[in-house]
């Protein structure tokens, strides 16, 4: 029986392209057992502060795992997750959770000699729709038209891109111009890709606004709005849904089952967001997939990091028909294409989940320590 000797957090900065070239951080987990058999898990920890206090978390629980069998990892998720019932289960202690929880299900599946989506029972969709998961950067619109077209044309099924985000473009900021925006696509793309827009954080959008700029949007298929509003808006997210057809995206920021609960009863969402490096790993979206299915909702996976939460977030994604698609980002990074011996791709604008043992990634450890957050 292999045993758990070592949990190591690792935390990694490194300069993200599709986020204009800025610094993103993450915090990895790695398990290894008595037989020198590694595991990988990943929190979406983003800020430095947040990657060194969840390092101190995951250390602080590793005596919860140390001499256990990783065959047992959802008794080891609720002991962990019980660990951090004072001082809160939400916050870091779930990006802690998050990232032991991914790596010991990657272990269970190398031991076993499954992949993810067979210890989930197996693929519902066999293949999902990939699309491109943008930002814009140029002061240019017709250039960000023609960049986005380029992707259309190399096989993703449409995009998504982040309102409000770094570089010249300032989406999101003027009415006109966004509407003009989309209609430019559209024009560009023909009826068939989707379009979906992400109000960035920067943004402060009321609900009448978000309203009325989703309304314009639709003129041109709008295939979803996600987060318009911010997320205790309640009562915004009603008026919007109210005067549009748009299904409406929101859910990322959410840590927990409960939460997600109380998300999906308010009634606000359709297409729920959730990220497995955040909501307590691939335990902790497997059961949110179940509220989703109970609802008749849609989710969809906030996989913007690295090639482990791709993983993770595509068996995921995989094992539900309530999945719609899957993002990818366009263009070549270092979580996805350096860390990872067989980068994630899409075939004709379809991705299948992994079937290797574990999450099916073959982590280069080289490349993690280059990236080690010093
Ligand atoms: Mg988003």
């Amino acid at each position: 029986m292999s045993k758990i000797l070592k949990v190591e957090p690792i935390s990694v900065s490194y300069p993200e392209p599709n986020d204009n070239g800025s610094i993103r951080n993450l915090t990895l987990c790695r398990i290894e057992t008595n037989d020198g058999i590694v595991g990988w898990g990943e929190a979406i920890s983003m800020w430095p502060e947040a990657c060194r206090a969840t390092e101190v978390i995951i250390n602080g629980m590793s005596d919860l795992l140390i001499g256990r069998d990783p065959l047992e990892n959802t008794a080891i998720y609720r002991d962990i997750a019980a660990r951090s019932w004072w001082y809160g289960p939400e916050g870091i202690a779930a990006f802690a959770r998050s990232a032991i929880d991914i790596a010991l299900w990657d272990l269970r599946g190398k031991i076993s000699g499954q992949s993810l989506i067979t210890m989930l029972g197996g693929a519902v969709q066999t293949k999902i729709p990939v699309i491109a998961s943008t930002h814009a950067f140029s002061a240019s619109l017709e250039d960000e038209v023609k960049k986005h077209t380029k992707y259309v044309e190399s096989g993703f099924q449409g995009v998504k891109i982040g309102l409000g985000k770094k570089g010249e473009a300032r989406l999101g900021y003027e009415f006109d111009r966004d509407v003009n925006f989309m209609k430019m696509l559209r024009e560009s793309f023909g009826p068939k890709p989707d379009i979906m827009f992400d109000r960035g954080q920067h943004l402060r959008w009321d609900a009448s606004y978000a309203t009325e700029i989703t309304m314009a949007f639709e003129e041109y298929d709008l295939r979803w709005i996600e987060e318009p509003l911010e997320p205790w808006d309640i009562q915004g997210f009603k008026h919007l849904r109210s005067h549009c057809t748009t299904l409406v995206g929101t859910g990322e920021r959410c840590w927990s089952t409960d939460q997600y609960r109380r998300l999906i009863e308010s009634g606000i969402v359709d297409v729920v967001g959730c990220d497995p490096g955040r909501v307590g790993g691939i335990t902790g979206f497997r059961e949110l997939i179940g509220l989703v299915e109970q609802s008749q909702l849609w989710f969809n996976a906030h996989a913007w990091s690295s090639a482990i939460i791709t993983a993770a977030s595509l068996a995921l994604s995989a094992s539900s028909n309530r999945c719609l698609l899957f993002e990818l980002k366009p263009i070549e990074n270092p979580m996805q294409h350096e860390l990872v011996e067989q980068p994630f791709w899409h075939t004709d604008g379809f991705i299948s989940a992994p079937n290797r043992p574990g999450l099916g990634v073959e982590i280069k450890e080289a490349v993690v320590q280059k990236y080690r957050m010093r």
